[in-house]
């Protein structure tokens, strides 16, 4: 022991060894844009963010006669004395729009459903304008439609689309009745991307890495949606139909996910493995266990989030009495299971095969950890 902590040889910024990248890779050809989920190519933008930066210092920037942002990037491939590194990481230019009721975000929407965009917390959308992955033309704000904020309990619980994950981390109404929203919440990246980033952004991106899709699936949600033709539900296992596609029509906005209040006897648990950058899951299982009946006798309905295109938010079984009596009697059978059922994707990160893998752990710690409570 020393006195005090300044005698500990602490490591400061200037003994770390500078780092020179000649090489840099975004590198998923898992997915038609090119990365495994864009929220997540904020992060695995890094790389090419830190070389843009390099390569576009404020000396570029400043030489150039037009100061228009739009241009910049044009302007910094044309640089003949710098090599472009990275794909541009200013977006095309776009017109932007607030609006202030859903009727008017609707209406805008429709004059040009394939040129335009809705922002909610704009942490999936923006990444996506900077790689100029998506260039709308109008970007329509929905932030300020009071009708699709907040957490309502009724017969029904209504969660509105821009309910921030913070939010829903927050609430403790909502965590007595469904602890699984605290407890997915409280795993979804970062303070700052709880605070921006909203359960129907993310559920109307249909990431299959996002943590959202198997929870609402779990819980059998319905998701209201609402466009020209007026306003309409769809189950939330209809709703996702392949990555990154949902049951969204051009026009349509998402306006709130509405839950069945739950049996007391059902209860849910999501256990997620966190990708170590991003947060984002590598493999999140949402499970849903119903006992009923004195003996253990009971069934069991299971969802679990797969990792693959074509996911359609999770795959339910209802077993008969007795076969769900074995399954709960043996928790390792039922995570076996739900592994040979899952459908997953390979990428840098992780093959398919230990997704599965992990799936059967989480399936079964998930259950195991319901069981015992
Ligand atoms: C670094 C980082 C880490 C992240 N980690 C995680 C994580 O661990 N788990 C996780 O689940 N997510 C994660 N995300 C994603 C984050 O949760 C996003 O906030 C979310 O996916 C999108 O929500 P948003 O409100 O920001 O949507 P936006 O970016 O504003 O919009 C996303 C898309 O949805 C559309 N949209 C938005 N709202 C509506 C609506 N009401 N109706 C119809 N369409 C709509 C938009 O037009 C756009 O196409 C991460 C993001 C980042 C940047």
């Amino acid at each position: 022991m020393t006195g005090s902590l300044l005698d500990y040889a602490v490591p400061r910024a200037e003994h770390v060894p500078s780092i020179r990248s000649l090489f840099q890779q975004t590198p998923s050809p898992t997915n038609p844009i090119g990365v495994k989920g864009i929220g997540e190519s904020g992060s695995i933008a890094a790389p090419p963010l830190h070389g843009s930066r390099r390569a576009r210092c404020a000396v570029t920037v400043r030489d150039q006669a037009s100061g228009h942002a739009d241009d910049a990037a044009a302007r910094l491939v044309g640089d003949s004395k710098r090599t472009r590194r990275s794909k541009p990481m200013i977006p095309a230019s776009f017109d932007y729009v607030r609006a202030t009721s859903l009727a008017q975000a609707v209406g805008l929407l429709q004059k040009d459903a394939d040129g335009s965009k809705l922002v909610a917390g704009g942490h999936t959308l923006i990444p996506t304008l900077k790689l100029r992955l998506a260039s709308p033309a109008l970007l329509i704000d929905i932030r300020g439609i009071d009708e699709l904020k907040g957490i309502e309990f009724a017969d029904r619980i209504r969660i509105g689309a821009l309910t921030t994950h913070a939010e829903l981390l927050a609430s403790e109404p909502l965590r007595s009745v469904l602890p699984i929203f605290h407890q997915a919440a409280g795993q979804i990246a970062d303070p700052q991307v709880r605070n921006r980033g909203t359960i129907g952004g993310s559920l109307a991106n249909a990431d299959p890495a996002a943590d959202w899709p198997a929870v609402v699936v779990a819980l059998k949600a319905e998701l209201e949606l609402a466009g020209p033709e007026g306003r309409r539900r769809v189950a939330a296992e209809d709703f996702f139909v392949d990555i990154m596609t949902t049951a969204l029509e051009p026009g349509e906005v998402l306006v709130a996910v509405h839950l069945p209040r739950p049996d007391p006897a059902t209860q849910f648990r999501y256990r997620k493995i966190r990708h170590p950058a991003s947060g984002y899951a590598v493999v999140g299982v949402a499970v849903a266990l119903r006992l009923h009946g004195q003996c253990g006798g009971g069934s069991l309905d299971r969802h679990h989030r797969r990792h693959r295109p074509g996911l359609r938010g999770g795959r339910r079984e209802r077993a008969s009495d007795r076969q769900a009596a074995h399954r709960l009697e043996n928790i390792a059978s039922a995570a076996q299971l739900a592994s040979e059922q899952a459908e997953c994707l390979s990428d840098h990160y992780a093959s398919a095969d230990y997704r599965k893998h992990l799936v059967r752990t989480e399936v079964s710690r998930a259950l195991a950890s319901l069981s015992a409570a």
